[in-house]
């Protein structure tokens, strides 16, 4: 909504950027031709130069609207996974990074859950890759609609998703988590039958590397997938 409505916004500003070059355009040519047929050739010169500026700005602030929205999305491709929307992997380091030092400057926890979806690969096998995809991005959107705006929601792997929960303790992390597990157990995507997700859920401990708070996500996510899948555990 928020998006549509900066899109709407920036488009209408645009839209009347060029309703007024192409009206101070118009005059300008209207009094170079009047003052030629009156054989005003200051005037006309005038004019005339007055014309070619508008042109050089315009052609400058046009050139330098498509550099700014080239560099958006090349800025967007390189921290979105395409397939979902969600970030990828290094868009996620770099927001850990930030959320780190936030939680040891401000005292807040940083909790983290891993999720991945069960027996994914049955889902591929049996309705096929797309199929597979249009699941992945389906259950990619529930995950936009159950965590907060600033949570960060990222794809880890290919049907593993990552979410770090900025100054969110265990017990609150836990809920979300058992919450998102029985979404997923009772909603149908994709139009499929249900399926269901297991979660491995950590804690940042003091000044622990990403990696040593994935590995003990990972670990608990492991033992809930021994013990049946479908589950929640906390590192
Ligand atoms: P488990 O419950 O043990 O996690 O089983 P699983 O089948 O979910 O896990 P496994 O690692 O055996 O298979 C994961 C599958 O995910 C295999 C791979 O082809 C599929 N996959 C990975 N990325 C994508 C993708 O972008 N699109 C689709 N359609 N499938 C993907
Ligand atoms: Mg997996
Ligand atoms: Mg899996």
């Amino acid at each position: 909504m928020l998006k549509s409505l900066h899109f709407y916004k920036s488009n209408m500003s645009k839209i009347f950027t060029n309703l007024i070059y192409a009206t101070a355009f118009s005059l300008t040519i209207m009094a170079t031709i009047y003052s030629f047929i009156n054989d005003q050739i200051y005037v006309t010169i005038e004019s005339a130069i007055f014309s070619l500026v508008i042109i050089y700005v315009f052609l400058t602030l046009d050139k330098n609207n498509k550099l700014t929205t080239e560099n958006n999305s090349l800025k967007h491709l390189s921290t979105t996974d395409q397939l979902t929307g969600l970030y990828n992997r290094n868009k996620i380091e770099e927001t850990f990074n930030y959320e780190k030092k936030q939680a040891i400057r401000y005292h807040t926890d940083l909790s983290l859950i891993l999720m991945d979806l069960d027996h994914f690969k049955n889902i591929n096998d049996n309705h096929g890759h797309n199929i597979g995809d249009v699941y992945l991005q389906e259950i990619s959107r529930e995950l936009k609609d159950i965590f907060r705006e600033t949570d960060v929601i990222g794809r880890w792997g290919g049907e593993e998703f990552l979410i770090l929960l900025p100054k969110t303790d265990l017990q609150t992390t836990q809920e979300i988590a058992e919450r998102l597990r029985r979404d997923i157990e009772q909603k149908l995507f994709a139009g499929l039958e249900h399926h269901t997700a297991s979660f491995g859920i950590s804690v940042l401990n003091n000044n622990e590397t990403l990696s040593s708070l994935v590995d003990r996500a990972d670990k608990a996510l492991y033992s809930v997938k021994e013990n049946g899948r479908n589950g929640v555990k906390v590192a």
